[in-house]
């Protein structure tokens, strides 16, 4: 640290971390600012979040994602992002005047005006964080040579973050954001269980550690997002679907099946395992509905640890032909009753693959439920009835908030400092990753097996405000 270009530390002394983390890997551009403190402070949140914005491409023409559409929207929009994220770093103290290996100047109008004076000083980012994998690789690369510019510009360590890494340690970051825990270990510790549900992914994992996650079951054919979004386009009238903002049809489905909200909802569980795997039949007898991978009663597949949701997508769209063709009628009941089934055994063939889980494994305590299906209610409510049911009603089950659990930037920041706090930085030559597995038991070695990770050696990479203490 340079004694003429920063102010010397005053009474209270923190040490902070501060980075600016991207994210492009599908449709959303995200940027945030984010900003971990200290040495514990009874009653104050560890983590606080400066800033953060997200802009989604309009997909709504291709009534899903379009790889396309999303990169030319992180090409709109991601420095843009950046330079209103500019604007939410700290205010460096007392005017330090540049050059100065901690400072910035950015300027608070977008546009650059040479004349006005009133240029800010604001504390570089001490790392900056960015999606590396999985996801689509043009839209990673998008936010990846920003973030390589920013690291270069800025003499900043670079972090490629693994993205689904980053929605497991969500719920330590939720736990950041509250409290500074006394021992200075967030929560949940390790090993938990995450079962992450959203449009691109069907993931069941066991976390023992930061970069040590077995992934216990995944989708052999569609994310069970991508599959309520069929099954409403299936279902939903045609005033309902015309009346979404988005693509994302689940929220519309929910609503529809349930228009009273949660407390017009009834489920009652199956009475034992095998009742589970009877088909079900509607009320007018003119559609039914199988379990999923319980095809065979003979338990063939029951007992796998996978998802599937190709068959059930197939029987509602039999359902609806069946309906239309033979009945020549498709009414709201007959909707209400297909959606609300739908989702039931969807959600059913969630919670019995968490449950035979945590059979094999009676250590767990914690099970965090992530991405944007999680917001279901009557998923919560399946989730909670089934485990309390079978035998894990001492099983805590978390739900981040929606906002934390939808792809965001804030987790990608907030891996990336839990990566860094543990020694870990990129090389500037890192390469997108399509795919990139989280377990390390794969055979790309999972989040370590990546090319490009370095030891980070305090004394030549380090910020300078890592080593020194400042004050705000
Ligand atoms: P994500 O990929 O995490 O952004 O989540 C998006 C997916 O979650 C989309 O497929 C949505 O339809 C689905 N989704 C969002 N809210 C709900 C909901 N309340 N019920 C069911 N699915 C939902
Ligand atoms: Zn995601």
């Amino acid at each position: 640290m340079r004694e003429d270009c920063w102010p010397r530390p005053r009474a209270r002394l923190r040490r902070h971390l501060l980075t600016l983390a991207i994210e492009s890997s599908c449709d959303d551009s995200a940027v945030a600012v984010l900003e971990k403190h200290g040495p514990p402070q009874p009653g104050r949140p560890a983590v606080r979040i400066r800033y953060h914005e997200k802009i989604t491409s309009n997909n709504l023409a291709y009534k899903g994602v379009h790889p396309l559409e999303a990169l030319h929207s992180h090409e709109e929009n991601l420095a843009n992002l950046v330079a209103r994220a500019m604007l939410h770093l700290p205010k460096a103290a007392l005017r330090p005047q540049p050059p100065c290996p901690d400072v910035v100047q950015v300027h608070p109008r977008s546009g650059s005006d040479d004349t006005c004076p009133s240029l800010w000083n604001v504390r570089k980012p001490d790392l900056v964080t960015v999606t590396r994998g999985p996801g689509m690789r043009s839209n990673l690369n998008a936010g990846l040579n920003l973030a390589k510019g920013l690291a270069v510009a800025w003499n900043r360590p670079l972090l490629g973050v693994h993205h689904m890494q980053a929605h497991a340690l969500t719920p330590r970051m939720v736990n950041a954001l509250e409290e500074t825990p006394d021992t200075g270990s967030f929560k949940p510790s390790f090993p938990f269980l995450s079962l992450l549900v959203s449009g691109g992914h069907t993931l069941l994992t066991l976390s023992r550690g930061l970069t040590d996650h077995e992934q216990l079951a995944g989708t052999v054919d569609v994310a069970i997002g991508d599959a309520i979004d069929k099954i409403a386009r299936e279902v939903l009238p045609d005033d309902v679907m015309n009346s979404s903002a988005g693509t994302m049809y689940g929220p519309a489905l929910e609503q529809f099946a349930f228009p009273d909200g949660p407390d017009g909802r009834r489920y009652d569980l199956p009475a034992t395992r095998a009742a589970e795997l009877d088909r079900y039949t509607s009320l007018d007898g003119a559609w039914s509905l199988a379990p999923l991978l319980a095809v065979s009663r003979s338990g063939s597949r029951t007992n796998d640890l996978a998802f599937s949701f190709t068959g059930l997508c197939s029987s509602v769209k039999r359902a609806t032909h069946q309906l239309l063709k033979y009945q020549r009628s498709f009414l709201e009941d007959q909707r209400r009753e297909l959606a609300t089934h739908a989702m039931r055994l969807a959600f059913e063939h969630l919670a019995s693959r968490v449950w035979l889980a945590l059979k094999h494994a009676p250590e767990i305590r914690t099970v965090v439920v992530s991405g944007g299906v999680a917001s279901n209610c009557y998923l919560r409510q399946i989730l909670r009835t089934y485990l309390g049911n079978r035998g894990f009603g001492h099983v805590d089950l978390i739900f981040p908030p929606l906002h934390l659990c939808v792809d965001n930037a804030i987790m990608i920041g907030w891996a990336g400092i839990e990566m860094y706090e543990e020694g870990w930085q990129s090389e500037l030559s890192i390469r997108s990753l399509k795919k990139w597995s989280l377990d390390s038991r794969s055979e790309d070695g999972g989040i370590l097996g990546a090319s490009g990770w370095r030891r980070r050696e305090e004394s030549s990479n380090t910020p300078t405000s890592l080593h020194h203490e400042i004050n705000e």
